[in-house]
């Protein structure tokens, strides 16, 4: 029998604790999380600022400004003093590369593994930076190359979106196209009042102050303030 002082058996080097594997990630997370902060925030507003991104990351103003520092050195995004952030060509393709991750590994755990639709954007957001574009592929395939995330958004980063938001849409019915705040508080309490992904409302009015905008959902009376207005897309019902 082979004594215990022979065994030869040893954890693989990437599994061992604090290791990261450098190989397959040009990348430390944290700077794959900011690209892909900025390229959400591009999208969104015209401008994007350091306070924009702190208020996003949820970090100081400080951590912000330390990290697009970092990001400019990786050549990921330029900065210009007052005109604001921008990716570069290198950014973006990491940031759609991520973005594409992010929803895909979204839609498998809800389609394949069941887990609620609120509740899959911060996993997704940790598995994302672990599973390279093969295998992204491959779950795409599987899942018969979906379109959009749980929450409407688009895998394409790029695809047309045809949507407004709730606040810009004129009265009459309408249809919830995307969820542009995927956090979990955020989606159960649209869940709550009836607007996931794909159902159908009606805008009946606004208040001038407060800016509240009252819907009729499934036949209920509902008033919706400025953060839902905000960051629910929807396009006509019919569309
Ligand atoms: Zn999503």
């Amino acid at each position: 029998m082979q004594s215990r002082d022979r065994l030869t058996l040893r954890v693989p080097a990437s599994c061992r604790p604090g290791h990261q594997d450098k190989s397959s990630r040009l990348f430390t997370e944290s700077v794959e999380e900011y690209v892909e902060g900025v390229f959400r925030l591009q999208k969104e507003m015209d401008k994007v600022t350091t306070g924009e991104i702190a208020t996003y990351m949820i970090v100081s103003p400080a951590s912000a400004s330390n990290m697009i520092k970092k990001l400019a050195s990786l050549g990921l995004v330029s900065h210009v003093p007052y005109k604001g952030i921008k990716l570069t060509k290198h950014g973006e393709k990491l940031a759609r590369q991520m973005t594409r991750a992010h929803r895909v590994i979204e839609r498998f755990l809800v389609d394949e593994l069941h887990l609620p639709w609120n509740d899959v954007h911060e996993l997704a957001c940790k598995l994302e930076h672990y599973i390279n574009d093969d295998i992204i592929d491959r779950i795409e395939q599987r899942l018969g190359n979906p379109t959009t995330c749980p929450h409407g958004n688009p895998i394409d980063a790029d695809a047309p979106d045809p949507s407004v938001r709730l606040e810009d849409a004129a009265t009459g019915k309408l249809r919830v196209y995307r969820i542009s705040d995927e956090r979990k508080e955020f989606l159960e309490h649209l869940e709550e009042i009836g607007l996931k992904t794909g159902a159908k409302f009606e805008a009946t009015g606004s208040t001038k102050i407060d800016r509240l905008i009252h819907l009729k959902v499934a036949g209920k009376k509902v008033t919706v303030g400025a953060e839902v207005a905000r960051h629910l897309w929807v396009v006509p019902a019919q569309q």
